[in-house]
Protein backbone atom coordinates (compact mmCIF):
# COMPACT_ATOMS: atom_id res chain seq x y z
CA UNK A 1 0.00 0.00 0.00
CA UNK A 2 2.52 2.44 -0.91
CA UNK A 3 0.43 5.03 -3.51
CA UNK A 4 -1.95 7.21 -2.35
CA UNK A 5 -5.01 5.03 -4.89
CA UNK A 6 -4.57 1.92 -2.23
CA UNK A 7 -5.09 4.19 0.75
CA UNK A 8 -8.38 5.37 -0.97
CA UNK A 9 -9.23 1.79 -2.19
CA UNK A 10 -9.01 0.70 1.69
CA UNK A 11 -10.92 3.54 2.56
CA UNK A 12 -13.45 3.40 0.57
CA UNK A 13 -15.19 0.77 3.06
CA UNK A 14 -16.04 1.48 6.87
CA UNK A 15 -12.92 0.07 8.78
CA UNK A 16 -11.64 0.51 12.15
CA UNK A 17 -9.06 3.36 12.79
CA UNK A 18 -6.90 4.15 14.90
CA UNK A 19 -4.82 7.42 15.11
CA UNK A 20 -1.93 7.64 17.61
CA UNK A 21 0.26 10.53 18.13
CA UNK A 22 3.23 11.38 20.24
CA UNK A 23 4.15 11.10 24.30
CA UNK A 24 3.48 14.66 25.76
CA UNK A 25 0.98 15.90 22.74
CA UNK A 26 1.47 19.28 21.94
CA UNK A 27 -1.03 21.12 20.11
CA UNK A 28 -0.31 19.83 16.89
CA UNK A 29 -0.43 16.30 17.81
CA UNK A 30 -3.60 17.17 19.13
CA UNK A 31 -4.84 19.39 16.70
CA UNK A 32 -3.60 16.59 13.66
CA UNK A 33 -5.31 13.99 15.35
CA UNK A 34 -8.73 15.33 16.39
CA UNK A 35 -8.84 16.80 12.43
CA UNK A 36 -7.91 13.23 11.22
CA UNK A 37 -10.46 11.72 13.56
CA UNK A 38 -13.39 14.85 12.52
CA UNK A 39 -12.50 13.54 9.02
CA UNK A 40 -12.86 10.08 9.07
CA UNK A 41 -16.18 9.29 11.22
CA UNK A 42 -17.75 11.26 8.70
CA UNK A 43 -17.59 8.10 5.95
CA UNK A 44 -18.37 5.56 8.93
CA UNK A 45 -15.25 4.79 9.83
CA UNK A 46 -15.37 3.83 13.63
CA UNK A 47 -12.30 5.95 15.06
CA UNK A 48 -10.15 5.85 17.97
CA UNK A 49 -7.74 8.37 19.29
CA UNK A 50 -5.25 7.52 21.62
CA UNK A 51 -2.21 9.76 22.81
CA UNK A 52 0.63 7.75 24.77
CA UNK A 53 0.18 10.25 28.16
CA UNK A 54 -2.42 13.59 29.00
CA UNK A 55 -2.98 16.47 26.91
CA UNK A 56 -2.30 19.73 28.52
CA UNK A 57 -5.47 21.96 29.39
CA UNK A 58 -5.51 24.68 27.17
CA UNK A 59 -6.52 21.90 24.49
CA UNK A 60 -9.35 21.21 26.73
CA UNK A 61 -11.58 23.18 24.61
CA UNK A 62 -11.38 21.32 21.22
CA UNK A 63 -14.58 19.13 19.75
CA UNK A 64 -13.94 15.43 20.42
CA UNK A 65 -10.92 15.64 22.87
CA UNK A 66 -13.28 14.30 25.62
CA UNK A 67 -12.95 10.82 23.71
CA UNK A 68 -9.28 10.55 23.41
CA UNK A 69 -8.03 7.05 24.91
CA UNK A 70 -4.54 8.21 27.44
CA UNK A 71 -2.85 4.95 27.30
CA UNK A 72 -1.25 5.61 30.44
CA UNK A 73 -4.35 5.18 31.91
CA UNK A 74 -7.00 3.67 29.78
CA UNK A 75 -4.26 0.73 28.15
CA UNK A 76 -6.77 -1.64 28.45
CA UNK A 77 -9.66 0.16 26.00
CA UNK A 78 -6.30 1.25 23.66
CA UNK A 79 -5.62 -2.33 23.81
CA UNK A 80 -9.39 -3.38 22.85
CA UNK A 81 -9.06 -0.82 20.07
CA UNK A 82 -5.49 -1.50 19.01
CA UNK A 83 -6.11 -5.26 18.61
CA UNK A 84 -9.39 -4.54 16.61
CA UNK A 85 -7.69 -1.93 14.17
CA UNK A 86 -7.33 -2.50 10.16
CA UNK A 87 -5.44 1.01 9.90
CA UNK A 88 -3.31 2.99 12.45
CA UNK A 89 -2.00 6.60 11.47
CA UNK A 90 0.90 7.66 13.17
CA UNK A 91 0.57 11.70 13.51
CA UNK A 92 3.37 14.18 14.28
CA UNK A 93 6.06 11.16 15.38
CA UNK A 94 8.62 9.22 13.31
CA UNK A 95 9.86 6.59 15.25
CA UNK A 96 8.08 4.11 17.54
CA UNK A 97 10.13 4.61 21.00
CA UNK A 98 8.37 8.23 20.85
CA UNK A 99 5.30 6.92 21.87
CA UNK A 100 6.53 4.51 24.22
CA UNK A 101 5.10 1.43 25.92
CA UNK A 102 2.28 1.75 22.93
CA UNK A 103 4.44 1.85 20.44
CA UNK A 104 6.07 -1.83 21.60
CA UNK A 105 2.05 -2.93 21.73
CA UNK A 106 1.59 -2.16 18.03
CA UNK A 107 4.88 -2.99 16.24
CA UNK A 108 3.31 -6.80 15.71
CA UNK A 109 -0.10 -5.56 14.98
CA UNK A 110 -1.07 -6.94 11.36
CA UNK A 111 -2.72 -3.55 10.72
CA UNK A 112 -1.87 -0.55 7.98
CA UNK A 113 0.71 1.83 9.24
CA UNK A 114 -0.31 5.88 7.64
CA UNK A 115 2.53 7.95 9.27
CA UNK A 116 1.97 11.72 8.40
CA UNK A 117 4.87 13.85 9.89
CA UNK A 118 7.25 16.45 9.32
CA UNK A 119 10.12 15.85 11.89
CA UNK A 120 13.73 14.77 10.22
CA UNK A 121 14.52 11.07 9.54
CA UNK A 122 11.85 9.18 9.47
CA UNK A 123 12.09 5.34 10.45
CA UNK A 124 10.89 3.47 7.65
CA UNK A 125 7.98 1.40 10.08
CA UNK A 126 4.59 2.76 7.99
CA UNK A 127 3.09 1.35 5.03
CA UNK A 128 2.29 4.74 3.54
CA UNK A 129 4.21 8.06 4.95
CA UNK A 130 3.32 10.92 3.82
CA UNK A 131 6.21 13.09 5.69
CA UNK A 132 8.01 16.38 4.50
CA UNK A 133 10.25 17.93 6.81
CA UNK A 134 9.43 21.77 4.82
CA UNK A 135 6.02 21.59 6.55
CA UNK A 136 5.15 23.61 9.20
CA UNK A 137 3.03 21.59 11.61
CA UNK A 138 1.62 17.71 11.20
CA UNK A 139 -1.57 19.66 10.62
CA UNK A 140 -0.09 20.98 7.27
CA UNK A 141 0.18 17.74 6.01
CA UNK A 142 -2.97 16.37 7.16
CA UNK A 143 -4.76 19.15 5.29
CA UNK A 144 -2.83 18.15 2.18
CA UNK A 145 -3.59 14.62 3.17
CA UNK A 146 -7.48 15.44 3.02
CA UNK A 147 -6.73 16.94 -0.29
CA UNK A 148 -4.92 13.97 -1.94
CA UNK A 149 -7.98 11.43 -0.81
CA UNK A 150 -10.59 14.68 -2.50
CA UNK A 151 -12.31 14.96 0.63
CA UNK A 152 -12.04 18.90 1.09
CA UNK A 153 -15.77 18.87 0.48
CA UNK A 154 -15.78 17.31 4.24
CA UNK A 155 -13.81 19.95 5.77
CA UNK A 156 -16.01 21.31 8.86
CA UNK A 157 -15.51 23.85 11.71
CA UNK A 158 -14.11 21.42 14.14
CA UNK A 159 -11.60 20.23 11.63
CA UNK A 160 -10.39 23.34 10.83
CA UNK A 161 -10.40 24.50 14.14
CA UNK A 162 -8.13 21.39 14.75
CA UNK A 163 -5.97 22.34 11.66
CA UNK A 164 -5.25 25.97 12.52
CA UNK A 165 -4.50 24.85 16.15
CA UNK A 166 -1.89 22.61 14.86
CA UNK A 167 -0.31 25.14 12.64
CA UNK A 168 -0.77 28.08 14.82
CA UNK A 169 1.46 25.94 18.21
CA UNK A 170 4.02 24.63 15.29
CA UNK A 171 4.72 27.98 14.26
CA UNK A 172 4.74 29.81 17.38
CA UNK A 173 1.50 32.59 16.49
CA UNK A 174 3.45 32.23 12.55
CA UNK A 175 6.70 33.55 13.87
CA UNK A 176 8.51 30.84 12.63
CA UNK A 177 8.24 27.62 10.60
CA UNK A 178 6.11 29.07 7.90
CA UNK A 179 5.80 29.22 4.32
CA UNK A 180 3.62 30.13 1.51
CA UNK A 181 1.41 26.81 1.78
CA UNK A 182 0.52 27.82 5.81
CA UNK A 183 -1.10 31.37 4.81
CA UNK A 184 -2.88 29.76 1.88
CA UNK A 185 -4.66 26.82 4.10
CA UNK A 186 -5.44 29.25 6.97
CA UNK A 187 -6.76 32.03 4.27
CA UNK A 188 -8.97 28.83 3.60
CA UNK A 189 -9.96 28.28 7.15
CA UNK A 190 -11.25 31.75 7.90
CA UNK A 191 -13.18 31.60 4.50
CA UNK A 192 -14.77 27.99 6.27
CA UNK A 193 -15.95 30.29 9.20
CA UNK A 194 -13.23 29.46 11.71
CA UNK A 195 -12.75 31.82 14.46
CA UNK A 196 -9.07 32.24 14.65
CA UNK A 197 -9.01 34.94 17.39
CA UNK A 198 -11.15 32.99 19.63
CA UNK A 199 -8.81 30.11 18.79
CA UNK A 200 -5.65 32.02 19.87
CA UNK A 201 -7.05 33.05 22.68
CA UNK A 202 -8.70 29.51 24.05
CA UNK A 203 -4.79 28.46 23.63
CA UNK A 204 -2.12 31.68 24.75
CA UNK A 205 -4.49 33.64 27.04
CA UNK A 206 -5.73 30.82 29.00
CA UNK A 207 -2.96 30.56 31.81
CA UNK A 208 -3.60 30.39 35.57
CA UNK A 209 -2.02 32.23 38.28
CA UNK A 210 0.25 29.39 38.95
CA UNK A 211 1.50 28.98 35.54
CA UNK A 212 2.37 32.50 35.08
CA UNK A 213 4.52 32.79 38.59
CA UNK A 214 6.17 30.05 37.03
CA UNK A 215 7.20 31.68 34.43
CA UNK A 216 8.00 34.86 36.50
CA UNK A 217 10.00 32.53 39.46
CA UNK A 218 12.16 30.94 35.67
CA UNK A 219 13.15 33.83 34.51
CA UNK A 220 13.96 35.33 38.14
CA UNK A 221 15.88 32.49 39.65
CA UNK A 222 16.23 29.62 37.36
CA UNK A 223 18.04 31.13 34.80
CA UNK A 224 21.78 31.08 33.10
CA UNK A 225 23.02 33.31 30.46
CA UNK A 226 26.03 31.70 28.66
CA UNK A 227 27.23 34.73 26.55
CA UNK A 228 30.24 33.64 25.34
CA UNK A 229 27.94 30.65 23.14
CA UNK A 230 25.09 32.73 22.72
CA UNK A 231 23.41 30.32 24.55
CA UNK A 232 20.60 30.52 27.88
CA UNK A 233 19.50 27.97 30.14
CA UNK A 234 16.47 27.51 32.19
CA UNK A 235 16.16 24.72 34.64
CA UNK A 236 13.36 23.47 37.10
CA UNK A 237 13.92 21.53 39.72
CA UNK A 238 11.62 18.56 41.56
CA UNK A 239 10.90 20.63 44.32
CA UNK A 240 9.93 23.65 41.62
CA UNK A 241 7.09 21.01 40.51
CA UNK A 242 6.31 20.39 43.63
CA UNK A 243 6.09 24.20 44.50
CA UNK A 244 4.72 25.13 41.51
CA UNK A 245 2.47 21.68 41.60
CA UNK A 246 3.58 21.60 37.85
CA UNK A 247 1.50 19.50 35.30
CA UNK A 248 1.11 18.74 32.18
CA UNK A 249 1.87 21.43 29.60
CA UNK A 250 2.27 23.98 32.67
CA UNK A 251 6.41 24.23 31.35
CA UNK A 252 5.02 24.83 27.97
CA UNK A 253 6.80 27.84 26.28
CA UNK A 254 8.78 28.75 29.19
CA UNK A 255 11.57 27.78 26.75
CA UNK A 256 10.91 30.44 24.03
CA UNK A 257 11.65 33.45 26.45
CA UNK A 258 15.44 33.15 26.13
CA UNK A 259 14.86 33.22 22.77
CA UNK A 260 13.31 37.01 22.70
CA UNK A 261 17.08 38.00 23.72
CA UNK A 262 18.67 39.44 21.05
CA UNK A 263 22.09 38.03 20.59
CA UNK A 264 21.47 34.64 21.88
CA UNK A 265 20.94 31.94 19.40
CA UNK A 266 20.52 28.42 21.33
CA UNK A 267 17.34 28.41 24.51
CA UNK A 268 17.92 24.96 26.31
CA UNK A 269 15.31 24.17 28.89
CA UNK A 270 15.85 21.46 31.65
CA UNK A 271 13.37 19.94 34.06
CA UNK A 272 14.29 17.06 36.46
CA UNK A 273 11.49 14.53 35.91
CA UNK A 274 10.97 11.17 38.58
CA UNK A 275 12.92 9.10 36.77
CA UNK A 276 14.99 11.09 34.00
CA UNK A 277 16.35 14.71 33.40
CA UNK A 278 14.06 16.15 30.02
CA UNK A 279 16.16 19.00 27.87
CA UNK A 280 13.78 21.15 25.44
CA UNK A 281 16.61 22.76 22.70
CA UNK A 282 15.47 26.04 20.12
CA UNK A 283 17.43 27.67 17.78
CA UNK A 284 17.57 30.77 15.57
CA UNK A 285 19.34 30.39 12.21
CA UNK A 286 21.92 27.73 10.84
CA UNK A 287 22.64 26.09 14.13
CA UNK A 288 20.93 22.46 14.58
CA UNK A 289 19.80 21.10 17.86
CA UNK A 290 18.59 18.25 16.69
CA UNK A 291 21.90 17.20 15.96
CA UNK A 292 22.88 18.06 19.69
CA UNK A 293 19.52 16.45 20.90
CA UNK A 294 20.25 12.93 18.79
CA UNK A 295 24.06 12.62 19.19
CA UNK A 296 24.04 13.31 23.16
CA UNK A 297 20.74 13.22 24.33
CA UNK A 298 18.16 10.32 23.06
CA UNK A 299 16.23 12.51 21.07
CA UNK A 300 15.66 14.19 17.84
CA UNK A 301 12.98 16.74 16.51
CA UNK A 302 13.86 19.70 14.02
CA UNK A 303 16.63 21.32 13.24
CA UNK A 304 15.57 25.01 15.43
CA UNK A 305 13.64 23.16 17.86
CA UNK A 306 14.12 19.38 18.97
CA UNK A 307 13.93 17.57 22.44
CA UNK A 308 15.85 14.92 24.19
CA UNK A 309 16.35 13.17 27.98
CA UNK A 310 19.66 11.85 29.98
CA UNK A 311 19.65 9.67 32.51
CA UNK A 312 22.53 12.00 34.08
CA UNK A 313 21.39 13.92 37.51
CA UNK A 314 20.54 17.61 37.08
CA UNK A 315 23.74 19.21 37.81
CA UNK A 316 25.93 16.78 35.75
CA UNK A 317 23.50 17.11 32.89
CA UNK A 318 23.17 21.18 32.81
CA UNK A 319 27.36 20.15 32.87
CA UNK A 320 27.05 18.08 29.82
CA UNK A 321 25.17 20.91 28.09
CA UNK A 322 28.39 23.51 28.91
CA UNK A 323 30.67 21.13 27.85
CA UNK A 324 28.87 20.61 24.24
CA UNK A 325 28.37 24.18 23.80
CA UNK A 326 32.26 24.81 24.83
CA UNK A 327 32.59 21.88 21.96
CA UNK A 328 30.65 23.82 19.37
CA UNK A 329 31.79 27.32 20.55
CA UNK A 330 33.58 28.65 17.02
CA UNK A 331 30.22 27.47 15.62
CA UNK A 332 27.97 29.35 17.76
CA UNK A 333 30.34 32.49 17.63
P1 LIG B 1 9.70 20.03 22.95
O1 LIG B 1 11.02 20.64 23.25
O2 LIG B 1 8.64 21.05 22.74
O3 LIG B 1 9.33 18.92 23.87
O4 LIG B 1 9.88 19.32 21.54
C1 LIG B 1 10.46 19.98 20.42
C2 LIG B 1 10.51 19.06 19.25
O5 LIG B 1 11.38 17.97 19.51
C3 LIG B 1 9.16 18.42 18.94
O6 LIG B 1 9.01 18.39 17.56
C4 LIG B 1 9.25 17.04 19.52
O7 LIG B 1 8.51 16.12 18.76
C5 LIG B 1 10.74 16.73 19.48
N1 LIG B 1 11.12 15.97 20.68
C6 LIG B 1 10.95 16.35 21.96
N2 LIG B 1 11.43 15.42 22.81
C7 LIG B 1 11.91 14.41 22.04
C8 LIG B 1 12.52 13.14 22.32
O8 LIG B 1 12.73 12.74 23.47
N3 LIG B 1 12.86 12.38 21.24
C9 LIG B 1 12.66 12.81 19.95
N4 LIG B 1 13.04 12.00 18.93
N5 LIG B 1 12.08 13.98 19.66
C10 LIG B 1 11.72 14.78 20.67
MN1 LIG C 1 4.55 19.00 14.96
Amino acid sequence: MENIENLKQLLSIPKDIVITTHRNPDGDAIGSSLALYHLLIQDGHTVHVITPSEYPSNFEWMAGVEKILIYDIHTEKANEVLDKANIIFALDFNSLDRIDKLGEYVMPLKAKFVMIDHHLYPEPFADFMLSETSASSTCELVYEFIGMLGKKRNLNIDIGNAIYTGISTDTGSFRYSTNPRVFTIVSELIALGINDVAIQDNIYNSLSFKQLSLIGHSLNNRIEILPEYKAGIIYLTKKDFEDFTIQRGDTEGIVNYLLMLKDLKIAIFITEQPNIVKLSLRSKGDFSVQEICRKYFNGGGHKNASGGFSHKNLKATIQQVKEILEEYKNILK
